[in-house]
């Protein structure tokens, strides 16, 4: 089987056809694990939640999918990111809130845990360092653990002496061994390591393997509808620098 890891989709479509479309063509997919905020930012929320809907699919919630459906308040948000939520919730219909609504913190499915920030803390933590990734190794059980929320692809893997990180870059291939590991794809909708373009892997549990790609998309496309609906010009921007 062979799975698309994606994360931190954030309501543009345009990023996440283009991902789909490309794991199409490095060897298709069967299913997609989807590490939360399948909202929040962009301009097509509902279009997004249709479309992962449309797939055999397993999906954890992000901070920005428990903000749009009212779960918690966004005064920990940074007042661009609050003005998108607000904007985003009225674009949800009662089935998009229904679905938001029912997603799980943390999903195991045969090695893997999926969280959206980490395993302790899956709605807030963000996951960046060596040493919060040693103390999250208590916090799952299973060897691999899947996560989202910063938008930076990254592998942190527990070796004999600690734990070792790697950035992850296009076309690299992560081999699963008996090391556990934490690792994130990077960002779909809103990529924060500098490079503009969408990321994502694939595992393919036949080769063992973790794949991960970098695939470009017509960001202006996505900044243009984030323009006529009056998303702040901040969000606009950062989508030209991957930041
Ligand atoms: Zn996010």
């Amino acid at each position: 089987m062979r799975y698309a890891i994606l994360a931190d989709i954030h309501g543009n479509l345009t990023a996440f056809q283009a991902v789909l479309d490309d794991a199409t063509k490095q060897g298709g997919f069967d299913e997609i694990w989807c590490l939360g905020d399948i909202v929040g930012y962009g301009p097509e929320p509902h279009q997004c939640i249709e479309l992962l809907r449309s797939f055999k699919h397993l999906c954890v919630a992000g901070n920005h999918d428990w903000a749009a459906i009212g779960n918690m308040d966004t005064s920990d948000f940074n007042p661009a990111a609050a003005q998108a939520c607000q904007w985003t919730a009225k674009q949800l219909t009662g089935d998009d809130i229904a679905y938001l609504t029912a997603l799980p913190l943390t999903i195991v499915q045969d090695d893997f845990t999926l969280a959206h920030g980490s395993p302790r803390e899956p709605i807030w933590e963000y996951l960046l360092s060596v040493e919060l990734a040693i103390e999250n190794l208590d916090y799952f059980t299973t060897t691999y653990c899947l996560i989202g929320h910063s938008h930076v692809p990254l592998v942190f893997e527990q070796i004999e002496h600690g734990m070792a990180y790697r950035v992850l870059a296009h076309g690299m291939r992560i081999e699963l061994g008996k090391n556990r590991l934490i690792l994130n794809p990077g960002g779909v909708g809103q990529p924060r390591d500098g490079d503009p373009r969408a990321a994502y892997a694939i595992y393919d549990s036949e080769e063992q393997v973790v794949s991960h790609y970098r695939v470009e998309y017509d960001i202006s496309a996505t900044q243009r509808k984030m323009a006529e609906h009056g998303l702040p010009l901040s969000l606009i921007l950062r989508l030209s620098h991957g930041w």
